[in-house]
């Protein structure tokens, strides 16, 4: 009797097909009355599916968990993790659901997955869901990194529940429908080596390297060689994130992908006054995943992704250990020289100088943003208008700065002239737009408290033309004021 289920997307799910016993074949908790309050129509398109159809009635259903769409096989996937340096052996999808593979019009294989779609086996004592304001927060944090050029999830949808969330007070619950490159984390691999062994370890290993490394599938050392590609996209990663003031504020080992895609916007934010020890996160109090701290973190997530790679390394265990950690140590240096890319295109400067200088030019000019508790984003753009023939915005923000007359004819005797490809790199590496913590704060508010979602509409307009300024946007660059600033926290798994 039951009419056939709606095709939205055209999946191929080979998460399902290839890894048996590394999921648990799950169905999404219906919403008793969805809403649609967002709907990213690009990244529909993209996926191959029409926008129009998904917010029809019956897609709205399908992006509520209420009617599973043709060709969806969901599960709750498997996986471990280290959680602020302690092991939690089982974590797992408590509140989210992988609904399939889709491949996009680049090529690229991805996943469709929901959050806070109800309770699945992994949801311990949660309710395995997610409420309205965060659920929009990870849609603009996430939007914005993409915008910014950085490898991230995406955002498809949000769907307003009808359901009420119990949190510290009962609040609006929401459905957000996320897009990945895929949801592997390094807890995937802490799973299967804890639970099970080398064998499952080398499946997953190798259903990594078909879909995200795939030249490594011809290697002589493919699972070693797996680990430092994995490390190089983290290197590269991190310095992007440092390069727009990022935190993402909880680097479990089940919050990094080892495609080298952000994951997991719970309690991330952006750094204003330039401070390396910055922290938004409530429940980061000892500072492990500060600003300046991601680098050192990622190295050891990587450290624990080495653990359970060394039987497939080397039989020998000696030997296993030894190469797994001269691929860890390369870490730093990796590390090091995406940063110097990342901050000499931030200094508007090419890449032939000595990387020595480069690095003190780019240090001492922190330094002074530090000194004079200078807003990062506002300050480095101050040097791209600067680059770019205005030179007023930085003289006034450095009008004070003692150290900086000096670090100013520095700056310009080593890059007199920029080709315009070099002006243009600048600019991208500088936004003048970021997903600032107060405005992002009174758009939730708004959507969440009044049900107006025009700040929210708004700020996203902003956040997704980051590099070119709009006199009528000028208020989205303005760093939140200092008593917002100082107290300002963000919570995880709300
Ligand atoms: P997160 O902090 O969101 O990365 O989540 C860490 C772990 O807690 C994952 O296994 C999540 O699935 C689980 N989790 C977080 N929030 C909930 C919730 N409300 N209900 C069930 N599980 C949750
Ligand atoms: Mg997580």
């Amino acid at each position: 009797m039951n009419a056939p289920a709606p095709q939205f997307f055209a999946f191929d799910n080979t998460y399902v097909r290839d890894l048996e016993e590394f999921y648990v074949r799950w169905k999404p908790t219906p919403s008793s009355k969805p809403v649609l309050i967002r709907l990213n129509d690009d990244l529909a398109r993209e996926l191959g599916a029409d926008p129009v159809a998904l917010a029809s009635p019956e897609g709205i259903e399908a992006l509520a968990g209420n009617r599973l769409p043709e060709g969806a096989e969901p599960i709750a996937q498997a996986y471990a993790g280290h959680q602020f340096g302690g092991f939690s052996p089982q974590l797992g999808d408590g509140r989210a659901l992988l609904l399939g593979e889709v491949i996009d019009r680049n090529g690229e294989r991805r996943d469709i997955a929901f959050k806070g779609s109800g309770r699945t086996p992994f949801s311990r004592n949660g309710d395995g869901k997610c409420a309205l304001g965060p659920a929009l927060r990870e849609y603009i944090i996430s939007e914005a990194m993409h915008a910014l050029g950085i490898p991230t999830t995406r955002s498809l949808a949000v769907v307003a529940t009808g359901d009420m969330v119990r949190r510290d007070r009962a609040l609006p619950g929401a459905v957000l429908t996320r897009v990945a490159a895929s949801h592997v984390r390094v807890g995937t691999f802490e799973f299967f080596a804890n639970n099970q062994g080398p064998e499952h370890v080398k499946r997953l290993a190798d259903y990594v390297i078909a879909r995200h490394y795939p030249q490594l599938a011809d290697s002589a050392q493919p699972y070693l060689d797996l680990l430092t590609a994995v490390a190089e996209r983290q290197a590269e990663l991190v310095a992007r994130w440092l390069g727009v003031g990022f935190i993402h504020g909880v680097m479990n080992t089940d919050n990094m992908t080892l495609s080298g895609e952000t994951i997991d916007y719970g309690p991330c934010a952006f750094m204003e006054t330039y401070s390396p020890g910055t922290v938004f996160s409530s429940i980061d109090s000892a500072g492990r995943y500060a600003y300046g701290k991601q680098a050192g973190i990622a190295r050891w997530n990587l450290a624990r992704l080495a653990e359970t790679l060394l039987s497939l390394i080397d039989s020998d265990a000696d030997r296993a250990i030894k190469l797994a950690t001269a691929a860890i140590d390369a870490f730093p240096e990796q590390h090091a020289a995406h940063w110097l890319r990342v901050f000499r295109a931030k200094l508007g400067i090419d890449e032939t100088g000595d990387a020595e200088a480069d690095r003190q030019l780019i240090d001492d000019f922190l330094l002074t943003l530090k000194h004079n508790r200078l807003d990062f984003t506002v300050a480095f753009r101050a040097l791209f208008d600067a680059a770019a023939g205005n030179a007023a915005r930085l003289q006034t923000l450095l009008a004070e700065a003692t150290d900086f007359t000096d670090w100013q004819s520095r700056w310009q005797a080593r890059q007199s002239e920029r080709p315009s490809e070099l002006l243009a790199a600048m600019q991208r590496a500088n936004p003048a737009y970021i997903p600032r913590n107060h405005q992002v704060e009174a758009a939730l508010d708004a959507a969440v408290e009044d049900n107006n979602l025009q700040p929210f509409e708004r700020l996203l307009a902003v956040i997704q033309s980051p590099f070119d300024e709009r006199a009528a946007d000028a208020e989205y660059c303005e760093p939140a004021p200092t008593e917002f600033t100082t107290t300002y926290m963000t919570f995880c798994g709300t």
